[in-house]
């Protein structure tokens, strides 16, 4: 089973070491899982910039 990780810098979910949306490093100690499926529609999109997918709230 792989590990979700959460890129630091975009905070989206993901499996890699690496960030594949911004290239940025990733981390297994995240919180917070949001998926966002209408970013135009969420107020918590709207909060963090972000468009769809799966995000962490916290990723430290
Ligand atoms: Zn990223």
């Amino acid at each position: 089973m792989s590990e979700l990780r959460a890129c630091k810098v975009c905070r989206r979910i993901t499996t890699e070491l690496t960030c594949p949306y911004c290239g940025g490093e990733t981390s297994t100690e995240w919180h917070g899982y949001v998926y966002i499926l209408n970013s135009e529609m969420s107020q918590i999109a709207k909060e963090m910039g972000a468009e769809n997918g799966e995000y962490a709230l916290r990723v430290r």
